[in-house]
């Protein structure tokens, strides 16, 4: 890379780097400005605005240095140390997922229930705390326990926690319901590993930098759902609701394993993309 030239503005630095990711990326031009912005520290209006202004050669470098490592595919998130959702920012390693928009249609869902004003709520496996801390900011009342087995995704959510100031959550190690106090919650919500062993998206994109055990379970996919429909039985109130995200060819199997456990008024919710994503039900009596 001897091509200081082709990259001394923001309008150049954008269109050598889209170029470059062409093969590596879905969305190379997108990327690019990402990155170029958090090398800059500068608000996304920036590049449209000063198109011609020029970078130094130490933020030249350092735009290179990012763009190999995405071509290398290293996942944005992690080039930059945060990712958005929920219209939040959260903090991401490689410890746990990097926090998708397929998961706001469950955040979306649980946020229409017709739940207690001080409902208490369980995210299982919260990874960033995502999903708990983006309910728990959105309802100030709601009591939000959060739980993952992995310590560095416990650190990584308490970071969250306090980057986002959320008082009405807490974060705690647990396997599962292991270390999870009986409180009879109203909502039990979790985005578990999901992915059959051998599925081929597991060797493509950003998935090959997360781990493992946040993606992949037993039984095709299934078996982390059906623990945690088995125990959620005896940790929700009366009348309370399981919510579970799951695969896009999975809504049918989730059904049946909910179905089979006797919860009631069970229902897959489609994400923005069309695809069954979310699978509901309440615990009848
Ligand atoms: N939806 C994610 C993916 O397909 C997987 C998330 C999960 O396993 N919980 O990459």
């Amino acid at each position: 890379m001897t091509t200081n030239v082709t990259c001394s503005s923001n309008a150049q630095a954008i269109a050598w780097a889209t170029q470059r990711l062409a093969v590596s990326s879905d969305s190379p031009k997108l990327d690019a400005e990402v990155l170029l912005l958090h090398v800059l520290d500068k608000p996304r209006s920036y590049l449209f605005t000063w198109p011609e202004a020029e970078l130094s050669a130490q933020q030249q470098e350092r735009f290179k240095h990012l763009i190999g490592k995405r071509s290398e595919g290293i996942p944005v998130a992690h080039l930059v140390g945060e990712r958005e959702f929920w219209s939040l920012p959260f903090y991401v390693n490689n410890s746990t997922l990097i926090p998708r928009p397929d998961t706001e249609t469950l955040v979306e869902q649980a946020l229409g229930l017709a739940l207690p004003t001080e409902a208490k709520v369980l995210d299982l496996g919260t990874g960033t705390g995502a999903i708990a801390l983006s309910l728990a900011s959105e309802m100030p009342k709601w009591q939000v326990w959060a739980v993952d087995y992995s310590e560095e995704a416990v650190a990584l959510a308490k970071k969250n926690q306090q980057r986002l100031a959320v008082a009405n959550a807490t974060i705690l190690q647990s396997d599962w319901f292991s270390n999870v106090p009986n409180h009879a919650f109203d909502l039990i919500v979790s985005n578990p590993p999901y992915i059959e062993e051998d599925d081929v998206h597991l060797s493509q994109g950003d998935v090959r930098f997360e781990p493992l055990s946040a993606l992949v379970a037993p039984e095709h996919g299934y078996a982390d759902i059906r623990h945690i429909a088995l125990a959620a039985v005896d940790y929700l109130a009366s009348g309370g609701y399981l919510m579970v995200e799951h695969g896009f060819e999975q809504g049918a199997g989730v059904q049946e394993i909910f179905a089979q456990m006797g919860y009631g008024n069970i229902l897959t919710i489609k994400d923005m993309a069309g695809c069954d994503r979310v699978t509901l039900a309440q615990k009848l009596q």
